[in-house]
């Protein structure tokens, strides 16, 4: 595209990123602008999702709303600038440790020298009269050594202990990046990667894997009736009741606003029915009491679609079935599981004939 096009696509995406702006009667910030100009520009899947997600059937997007889905998809976020400090660090530890060997390495060669220059002086015909100023030439030149061995091995301590350090702060700060704040379970980013993955295992061991899609029912009822802090708490609970029910190598993750996944490797489609089964029967079991004011907010419940690999599957035609069993047990009456997307109507048992008068 040359430089006239690309000024007018910029332009087009930016007038609509206004008009939607407009539309929704969002805040005209600068994080409203990015977030529609990147919306328009269609290059970011998920945030596309979410904005669709956020914006279905309501014309109004408040700012508080806005603030969300720009943290959530566009800031930068405080993880990945301590991941770039934690990089800094790294970067001038191994700058000291690269200098920290050059000295090494010439305190060595210096060394090397004294030795060779000694060689050369005991093959010489004075050897017998120098032999004792070349012993204290070579003492000083061991002990300068051991010297800066000492030192070097000091300094390679420090280093190390520094480079551990680094190491888990890194590993901590991508494990925070990998997990949903509100709930601690996995996020989407990173149960997209464990998808893939789990399919690519499961079609190298020939072992199939199942796939759950848990859905809250009727939650914006419950938000607007108990409002979002008690939301968020629910949403804490169901994440806890998906957890105390996995383990192992089992992932729970946050998929959505109230959407949940559970991938389940080396699972049949039984084992999976019959844990989802559990977990939504826990979730529906116990009335949420406010804290504070002892009010009974009653039960919520959740409609869970399970799968399982089939041949050729790919990460979206496995979620993507998962996803339409959810949707059938939400149009077959929701607080249940399905394993079907078109489950047969429930199949009357025959009449029994009796005698009677
Ligand atoms: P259905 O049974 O069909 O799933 O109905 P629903 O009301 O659960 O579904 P809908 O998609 O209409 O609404 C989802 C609601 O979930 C809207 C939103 O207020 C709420 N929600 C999404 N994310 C969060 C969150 O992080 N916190 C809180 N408190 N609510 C959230
Ligand atoms: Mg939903
Ligand atoms: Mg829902």
């Amino acid at each position: 595209m040359d430089e006239r096009a690309q000024y007018r696509t910029a332009l087009d995406l930016a007038k609509r990123a206004l008009e939607y702006i407009a539309q929704f009667g969002a805040p005209p910030t600068p994080h409203a602008f990015e977030l529609f100009y990147t919306v328009c520009a269609g290059q970011n899947a998920p945030l596309n999702e979410a904005v669709t997600k956020a914006t279905s059937g309501k014309q109004k997007l408040s700012a508080a709303e806005v603030e969300k889905l720009y943290v959530d998809f566009l800031s930068p976020g405080p993880q990945s600038q301590q991941m770039e400090t934690i990089g800094e660090k790294m970067g001038s530890e191994m700058t000291g440790l690269l200098s920290l060997l050059g000295t090494a390495a010439s305190t060595a060669n210096t060394y090397q020298a004294s030795l060779q220059s000694a060689e050369e002086r005991l093959n010489s015909p004075q050897a017998g009269q120098n032999i004792s100023e070349m012993v204290r030439s070579l003492h000083a030149a061991t002990q300068t050594m051991a010297r800066a061995n000492s030192e070097v091995t000091t300094n390679l301590e420090t280093s190390r202990a520094q480079v551990e350090m680094l190491e888990d702060c890194l590993k901590e700060a991508r494990e925070e990046s990998s997990r949903d704040p509100l709930t601690g379970l996995v996020n989407r980013r990173r149960f997209d990667i464990l998808l893939e993955d789990t399919l690519l295992n499961a079609s190298s061991n020939g072992q199939p894997a199942s796939l759950l899609v848990i859905d809250i029912d009727n939650f914006k009822q419950f938000n607007d009736t108990h409002g979002h802090v008690a939301g968020d708490s629910a949403l804490r609970y169901v994440a806890s009741c998906i957890k105390s029910n996995i383990k192992g190598q089992d992932t729970a993750a946050r998929y959505g606003g109230e959407e949940f996944a559970v991938i389940l490797p080396n699972t049949s489609i039984e084992h999976g029915m019959s844990l989802a089964e559990r977990i939504r029967h826990l979730i529906n079991a116990r009335h949420l009491v406010k804290k504070a004011t002892g009010v009974d907010m009653g039960r919520i419940s959740v409609s869970i679609g399970v799968t399982m690999t089939e041949e050729g599957d790919s990460a979206d035609s496995f979620l993507h079935r998962a996803d339409m069993c959810m949707y059938a047990a939400k149009n077959a009456g929701r607080n249940r599981v399905l394993d079907s997307p078109d489950p047969k109507p429930d199949e009357s048992p025959p009449n029994v004939e009796i005698d009677a008068a």
